[in-house]
């Protein structure tokens, strides 16, 4: 791999959390205008990965670049790096009490002093790309999953980051609106946007072919260009297996997809929901990346 290819690139990363070690070493590169599935158990850390690249999480050893950016280097902005970086969620993260258009010219409004006009302009031009422009003035909570989902990256993209991370992006949704997710995430990707996103959904890694990442406790157990879920080496591992029996009461060995959700669900820390959708932490991020990046700005009123 030509190192000048290589936008992320993470070594020997190791993160903790208290006594516990949930990344145990994990080495990965990725290029330029890549799409990298990573794929694994619930648990095994593919959140965390993904929150280690954009700052959200420090590591406790190792080094993570990100677009020659070196995250554990104490000079480096961590803020000014994440400008670089959109974050897409699992449960969308969109205010609630403002509108579809809103939620996407906040950011450029506020961290890239953008006007409301020059905002709005770049926002409509989005939302008519995921087709919904008819929604801009809608309030979140009238929209379909996918529909939000559309919003959540839109709003990610608005300041066309050069890399994309997805955590989960369509573990809420049915697979025909997941499948909408992909294609716009595909076009995305086309642009030249790296994508990096987390998923269980089989059925989309088996159709994207991508390169896939597995990740079995903390430690990546397959690299593979052109994968596919189909030959995961640990998934499911005997644990998730009894946990969806348990949860869904199932032993439908063709429910994978909608067992893992159900367990994601019933694994989840704190649902408190703050904005549509969103954990409390979630929510804190979403606000921690708006508000860190407005303070960098010296726009922090
Ligand atoms: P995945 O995304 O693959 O489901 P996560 O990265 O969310 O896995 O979690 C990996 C492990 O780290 C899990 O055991 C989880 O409980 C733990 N973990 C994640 N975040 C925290 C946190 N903030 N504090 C303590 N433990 C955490």
């Amino acid at each position: 791999m030509n190192e000048n290819d290589v936008i992320i690139d993470v070594k020997d990363l190791h993160k903790s959390y208290g006594q516990t070690e949930v990344i145990k070493g994990v080495d990965m590169s990725v290029r330029k205008g890549e799409v990298i599935c990573i794929i694994g158990p619930s648990g095994a850390g593919k959140s965390t990965i993904l929150r280690c690249l954009n700052g959200l999480e420090r590591a406790s050893s190792g080094q993570i670049v990100v677009n020659g950016h070196d995250l554990g280097d104490p000079h480096v902005n961590i803020d000014q790096v994440r400008e670089q970086v959109g974050m897409v969620f699992q449960h969308f993260n969109l205010f609630n009490n403002m509108s579809v258009i809103d939620n996407i010219t906040l950011a450029p409004k506020l961290v890239h002093k953008e006007t409301d006009e020059q905002a709005r302009e770049h926002a409509m031009a989005l939302l008519k790309t995921v087709e919904l422009a008819e929604k801009a003035d809608v309030m979140p909570k009238s929209l379909s999953g996918g529909q939000k989902q559309r919003v959540a990256i839109a709003r990610a993209y608005v300041n066309h980051p050069q890399i994309l991370l997805a955590d989960e992006p369509t573990g809420n949704l049915d697979p025909t609106t997941s499948l909408g997710i992909m294609e716009v995430l595909d076009a995305i990707n086309r642009t030249g946007t790296t994508v990096v996103m987390a998923t269980h959904n089989e059925e989309i890694v088996n159709s994207m072919r991508k390169r896939v990442v597995e990740l079995h406790t903390g430690k990546i157990v397959r690299d593979e260009q052109q994968g596919s879920y189909d030959s995961a080496l640990y998934f499911p591992d005997a644990e998730v297996e009894s946990k969806s029996h348990q949860a869904l009461g199932t032993s439908d060995p063709n429910a994978k997809y909608r067992r893992q959700n159900a367990i994601d669900s019933t694994n989840a820390p704190d649902d408190t929901v703050d904005v549509e959708g969103a954990t409390r932490a979630e929510t804190v991020v979403n606000a921690v990346d708006v508000v860190a990046a407005a303070v960098h700005d010296g726009q922090g009123n």
